[in-house]
């Protein structure tokens, strides 16, 4: 199947097989029926697109369901087929560049994990429930979308299953009603979401929250982890005012965590939430810093966002700095000594990596996690402690909801800086070798500084 004429595809040179530059998505309406018992979803998607050129083909991501029918604008058919992770919509006319459309897509099948080289990503039956975890290319295991990380979109998901099973999904729960036996819950999310941070998480949960946090913190958890999980979740409202102090306002109503009752291999954040496994969640904060680490992706990833894969760096070397940011606030570690332990260790590891585009398999490699952090501390470092707090504010209310490159921080960065900083950036960026870290404390102090200790 060819793309439109004259339209680019490939939206992601990390994922060449996924999203499409010649529409975009606006609003996403899913309509799910799941039957836990048999993992079936009868679903329909209604989707506002515009097109960004003219399009004789509307080509979405979708990956193991099966397409009954599809119509455009109102037609009662439009003509589509399907090929693995792919569907195809064809317009009876072409949709010339700028216009807006309306698609609404009826689809079905058992729900299921893809295969990437970054492991089995999307939605996955658990041992009673289910979980959406996307990062970076899952979303099109539930709904067809246009998936790259540079298209945001606001949702309405709708979600029936069996009654006796709490529902979690992307967005504020507005409306709720039980009818023979099953219940359909409708959340509503308003601040446009990448597909990756998008999710639906379905088990057998308590419910908590906390009020006395900057923001509600509310926690789904099985009633045997109910110890473990107050225990591990109790700083997260200290970790909230941490955050909110060094990078700005939390951009986002509420968080809330899931934690499943199976062992998961990693924790991963959505759009103002995260899940973690029973194997993460010990009861004696154990993984304390990956607690960190999923909140502070809220402003590093899930608001300001990114525009392509390639500036992963941005998210996950933000949300390392982060760890060891609150490691000092908390008392179990200064950032600085944290910094120049992991520089030693880095050290000792291959340094073949090129920071500023890793390539799309090394794009979730723990190097770009501390060596992005170490770059960030170095930039602290340079600039100072007023002037690095300073431009994490600026950072997060001048992109809110929006995606970034890495040109984008650096160019910020640069209009705080009193000197250059090319080539700070170039060295931690551009060139495998690994940057010594300027010497600590020449230029700390003032007072935001002392506020941020
Ligand atoms: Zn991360």
């Amino acid at each position: 199947m060819s793309p439109s004429k004259g339209a680019p595809r490939g939206g992601e040179p990390y994922a060449p097989g996924s999203g499409d530059l010649a529409w975009s998505a606006r609003h996403y309406d899913l309509e799910l029926q799941y039957r836990m018992a048999s993992n079936r979803l009868d679903a329909v998607a209604r989707i506002s697109g515009r097109a960004a050129h003219e399009l004789t083909e509307i080509s979405l991501d979708l990956v193991g369901l099966r397409v009954s029918k599809v119509s455009l604008d109102g037609e009662r058919r439009t003509a589509h087929a399907q090929r693995p992770g792919r569907l195809v919509v064809r317009p009876s006319a072409p949709i010339a560049a700028g216009q807006a459309f309306e698609l609404e897509i009826a689809y079905a099948g058992t729900p299921a994990p893809r295969r990437t080289p970054w492991g089995l990503v999307g939605w996955e039956e658990l041992e009673d429930g289910a979980i959406v975890a996307s990062q970076p290319t899952g979303a099109p295991t539930w709904y067809p979308c246009n998936d790259r990380p540079s298209d945001k979109a606001t949702y309405r998901i709708r979600v029936t299953t069996e009654q006796g099973y709490r529902v979690v999904a992307t967005g504020a729960l507005i409306e709720e009603s039980t009818r023979s036996g099953r219940k359909t819950r409708t959340f509503e999310c308003r601040t446009p979401a990448a597909t990756y941070l998008t999710t639906v998480q379905i088990g057998r949960y308590m419910r908590s929250a906390t009020t006395d946090a900057q923001v509600p913190v509310i926690a789904y958890y099985p009633a045997a982890l109910e110890h473990r999980v107050r225990a591990d979740l109790d700083p997260l409202p200290r970790m909230l005012a941490c955050f909110v102090e060094r990078f700005g306002p939390y951009p986002f109503d509420d968080y809330t965590v899931v934690v499943t009752a199976d062992d998961l291999e990693i924790p991963l954040e959505s759009l103002a939430g995260a899940v973690f496994g029973a194997n993460l969640i010990d009861g004696r904060g154990g993984e304390e810093r990956l607690i960190a680490h999923e909140l502070a992706h809220q402003w590093f990833g899930n608001s300001v966002g990114l525009a392509g894969w390639q500036h992963i760096w941005l998210n996950e070397g933000l949300a390392c700095y982060a760890e060891w940011l609150w490691a000092e606030a908390a008392g179990t570690g200064t950032t600085d000594a944290l910094a120049r332990e992991h520089h030693q260790r880095l050290r000792r590891l291959p340094q073949d990596l090129v920071l500023g585009d890793p390539g799309p398999t090394l794009m979730f490699d723990d190097r770009v996690y501390k060596r992005g952090a170490l770059l960030v501390h170095a930039l602290r470092l340079t600039l100072g402690d007023v002037r690095f707090f300073g431009l994490l504010h600026d950072w997060t209310a001048l992109h809110p909801h929006s995606t970034v490159t890495t040109a984008d921080f650096r160019a910020l960065a640069a209009k705080v800086a009193a000197e250059p900083l090319d080539a700070l950036f170039d060295a931690w960026l551009l060139e495998t070798a690994l940057p010594p870290l300027p010497a600590a404390g020449a230029r700390t102090g003032g007072r935001r500084a002392r506020r941020a200790r």
